[in-house]
């Protein structure tokens, strides 16, 4: 860290300054530094993603006072248990449901990076030790503290904050923070984090609230490039399932896998197949959840929503064709079970988990198939069957892609182009920084961002940061 001044200062050191994971942004105020998230880097390399989050910080993680943790995706939070690991013992701030999933989410995590080093280990032939385990996830809840959104909370005497609902996932905000300097100003600085879609909600989130204004913006930009700007039509994608549902249990007698995300996706997943069919006493297929994570992640959904929510996703997961799967040879089972039936197993891009274990089964018979929802990184399993490759690598071992595909685009969780562009530029703000986004996408949206801002006569600078970036205050 650098030698105090009398200025808040922002320096954006993590990987999701030039692309989009690996959250970490540090604010030097005058007497307190504060990271905004801690995410992990999460590329297609067990290998190099292992080498990159085992990685120093650069910092001392004992200097850190505050960390700000805006939704539970790992890319967002997955560094923490190595901060404390490292030796940061500061407050962890977060809403509360971000809080509650924080358990299964990082015991999930600490497993992953147990069995990373168990096999780094094996084959490097010496010993590769984890860089957190399970202790540090527990120390983590010990020192996270939880505020509810729409409240201005006053952490010490010159910095206060609050949340903004955001729809990105389930508990996930925005964060206003308001920083007081030696003149006694204060500075109000909006960290977006990842925002959720505007025009077409997903269950179990929430509206997203829009910040008024600011002194620097730092928003997400995952889909700053136009030509990401694809339709989304819900009822189109309904309509989608319905279509595959019949043509491939019903007629071809065959299984559907649905790879999704344990949190968020598989929920919303099910919920969608429960209005669609629950009210049919006719429906006899299966819907199965087989994945620990997805279970674990059911549970605390239960404790969390309320009212409505809680009510709909007790029906849908009571609903009879429902069943979980937790057990490893139950799953092993289930995979060669010929008869129809429906999956939802993690994870969603096909990297890892076991959901793999149904692919590798269903790419075999013409009359299975394989729904993908949302987004995919092109490189992933997932990405390769959406662009139709014949040929599908899985674990080292080819095999020619024979089974059916549907594609659904309208399940995206991050705010669109256009939502993206029309949120910002009513904001009054001096400067708006771009992370979480590829470069290309960033320059692109930099572009027009700052066009929409001169035609409504603002002076509003719009930078694209890269790793290293600093604003001064
Ligand atoms: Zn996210």
């Amino acid at each position: 860290m650098s030698k105090r001044k009398n200025k808040t200062k922002i320096t954006f050191l993590g990987n999701n300054s030039e692309a989009v994971t690996g959250s970490m942004i540090l604010i030097e105020t005058i007497d307190k530094n504060i990271l905004l998230e801690c995410g992990m880097i999460q590329t297609n390399s067990q290998i190099e993603d292992y080498k990159s989050n085992a990685k120093s910080f650069p910092f001392k993680p004992k200097n850190i006072d505050y960390v700000f943790i805006n939704h539970v995706h790992i890319d967002h939070f997955g560094r923490v248990p190595k901060l404390i690991h490292d030796g940061f013992n500061g407050k962890i701030i977060c809403t509360p449901i971000t809080k509650a999933l924080m358990k299964p989410m990082g015991l999930d995590s600490a497993n992953i990076v147990r069995r990373d080093a168990e096999y780094l280990s094996r084959k490097r032939g010496k010993e590769i030790y984890p860089y957190y385990t399970e202790n540090d996830i527990y120390r983590m809840l010990e020192l996270t503290e939880s505020y509810v959104c729409d409240d201005i909370h006053q952490l010490d005497d010159n910095i206060s904050f609050k949340f903004l609902h955001n729809s990105h996932i389930i508990g996930a905000c925005q964060l206003e923070l308001f920083i007081k300097n030696e003149s006694g100003h204060i500075d109000k600085i909006l960290y977006t984090s990842d925002l959720g879609r505007i025009n077409l909600k997903n269950h179990y989130v929430d509206n997203l609230e829009k910040c008024k204004n600011a002194s620097v913006v730092i928003s997400e930009c995952t889909y700053g490039s136009i030509d990401k700007n694809i339709k989304t039509d819900r009822n189109k994608d309904l309509e989608k399932i319905k279509t595959t549902v019949e043509q491939v249990c019903n007629v071809r007698e065959g299984r559907i896998l649905i790879p999704v995300f344990s949190l968020s996706r598989s929920q919303q997943i099910l919920t969608d197949l429960y209005l669609l069919y629950g009210d049919n006493p006719n429906f006899k297929i299966p819907v199965i959840l087989d994945s620990p994570l997805i279970w674990g992640i059911t549970k605390i959904y239960k404790e969390v929503l309320d009212k409505d929510n809680l009510d709909l996703f007790e029906k849908a997961c009571n609903w009879k064709n429902v069943k979980f799967i937790k057990d490893y040879r139950e799953s092993q089972l289930c995979v060669s079970d010929p008869t129809p039936k429906i999956i939802l197993s993690s994870s969603g891009f096909l990297t890892k988990g076991r959901s793999i274990n149904y692919l590798s089964e269903y790419i075999k018979h013409t009359k299975d198939a394989v729904i993908i929802c949302g987004y995919a990184p092109p490189n992933s399993i997932a990405g390769k069957i959406k662009s139709g490759q014949k040929n599908i690598s899985i674990d080292g071992k080819s095999y020619k892609n024979k089974c059916g595909i549907t594609i659904l685009n309208s399940y995206s969780s991050h705010i669109q182009h256009k939502e993206l562009l029309d949120y910002l530029k009513d904001i009054k703000t001096n400067k708006v920084y771009l992370v979480h986004g590829e470069e290309k996408g960033k320059l692109q949206f930099k572009e027009i961002l700052e066009e929409e801002y001169t035609k409504l006569n603002k002076t509003t600078r719009v930078i694209s940061t890269v790793k290293g970036t600093v604003c001064h205050l």
